[in-house]
């Protein structure tokens, strides 16, 4: 299935139970405007590289439309498209004030030395810098990019349009980023971990947990899990699963991955199994926090967990969704579960605009704030109508984009 397919699947799943007409589920389907661009830039060696660069802006019914850039050989316009929706429902559930939009380049920036990176980045920003603007559609990171690909990109965005951070957020915190970014989507997991079990009591000591993935998101996640006596007891990344029983020790782990070039490969402090295993291992709570499409109907019924929360975007695929919602098996879905990056984005956007800095204690308590309302929010929604949390959560993000579309007059 196609990514895009997957998510209007769940948006039409949700729409039907609200009712939704087919004039309006066309509108809130179709995105506002889709652009495809030449990104031609100068290699280290004098050749001319030619790719192509997407930014597909969903919609703006709720405020500025905001969403990654991507760097990924994989990239193509219908990944974009699908991630672009993913931003406005997300948006939407977590009631942050923007729209939804994604863009990205169809190129591994592994192959790229960091000047050819940076002279593809400002060619991207050259051809698209009038569609882009702190109050028309905000960039960020995603997979590929990192805070200094932000940090070309604003400088870029300037030299055409003059000081104004807040085009772009996930930027260096020495440079308008703001504090507990990095962590945010991983602290945002936890947090939301510790509220799902509390609703179905269960206390965390008795939750073993597997998380696939240690990167930005699964590592931070297993460090917060940790820290609220979860007993973490495998984590995966490329190079394998890493096992202990009785519960791993995060912090060393955290501790050395870092040291290690955010790698896992060679720590000896656990049991090793093929990366693959962790899936199925006899656990309480799954978290996915690397690709999406990692549980699909060939490997649905081995899953062993009776809980998941989808770190990662679209982990489960609508097939693997539905086996397991038929074995009760309780999913915290991506719209909801990741949305912590984005949160946090939006309060280095008002702090850009303000020109006033948060503490770190700040930003983590208005995160916690954030996504405490949006659990309850969809925790109540799934209660009272007897769906799914992910229907809750599109029936949610779905209404209020619906109701903003028809207040601000777009539904003529
Ligand atoms: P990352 O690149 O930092 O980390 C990915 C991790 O997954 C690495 O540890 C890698 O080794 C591991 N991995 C890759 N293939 C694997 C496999 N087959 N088995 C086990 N591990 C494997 O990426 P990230 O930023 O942590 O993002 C992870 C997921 O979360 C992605 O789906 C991303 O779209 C989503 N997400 C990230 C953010 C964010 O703020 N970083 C926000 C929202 C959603």
């Amino acid at each position: 299935m196609r990514a895009s397919e997957s998510t209007n699947l769940y948006f039409q799943q949700a729409a039907d139970q609200l009712k939704t007409p087919e004039w309006m589920r066309k509108m809130l389907l179709m995105p506002k405007r889709e652009v495809t661009v030449q990104v031609s830039f100068e290699r280290d060696n004098g050749s001319v590289e030619t790719v192509v660069g997407y930014r597909v802006q969903h919609d703006n019914a709720r405020g500025p439309m905001k969403g990654g850039l991507r760097y990924h050989p994989a990239v193509d316009l219908d990944e974009v498209r699908a991630l672009a929706a993913l931003m406005t429902w997300k948006t939407a559930v977590t009631e942050l004030p923007y729209g939804g939009a994604k863009g990205g380049i169809a190129i591994d920036p592994k192959t790229l030395s960091k000047k050819e990176l940076e002279r593809m980045t400002r060619a991207f920003v050259d051809a698209i810098h009038e569609i882009v603007g702190p109050d028309t559609d905000i960039p960020a990171p995603d997979m590929g990019t990192n805070h200094e690909v932000m940090s070309w990109f604003r400088n870029q965005w300037e030299k055409y349009h003059g000081f104004n951070p807040a085009v772009i957020t996930g930027k260096p915190v020495e440079e308008y980023g703001a504090k507990g970014r990095e962590e945010a989507t991983g602290r945002g997991v936890g947090l939301l971990a510790v509220k799902l079990l509390k609703r179905v009591n269960v206390r965390p000591e008795q939750c073993r947990t597997a998380i696939q993935g240690f990167g930005n998101v699964g590592s931070h996640a297993s460090k917060f899990l940790f820290e609220s006596a979860f007993p973490v007891v495998a984590v995966s990344d490329l190079s394998g699963t890493y096992y202990n029983a009785k519960g791993l020790n995060i912090p060393e782990m955290f501790t050395y991955s870092i040291k290690n070039g955010n790698r896992l490969e060679g720590f000896t402090g656990a049991e090793r199994m093929p990366a693959e295993a962790l899936l199925e291992l006899d656990v309480d709570l799954l978290i996915p926090a690397a690709l999406g499409d990692v549980i699909t109907k060939e490997n649905a019924s081995s899953i062993r967990a009776k809980t998941i929360i989808e770190a990662a975007n679209g982990p489960i695929d609508p097939e693997a969704d539905a086996l397991l919602s038929a074995r009760r098996i309780l999913i915290l879905p991506d719209i909801l579960a990741n949305a912590g990056g984005v949160t946090v984005s939006y309060f280095e956007w008002v702090q850009n605009r303000q020109h006033y800095r948060w503490t770190l204690d700040r930003v983590r308590q208005e995160l916690d704030h954030t996504l405490s309302d949006a659990f309850e929010n969809v925790w109540q929604q799934s209660s009272n109508h007897d769906v799914s949390l992910r229907t809750a959560a599109f029936m949610l993000a779905i209404s209020r984009v619906q109701r903003a579309t028809e207040l601000g007059g777009g539904a003529v």
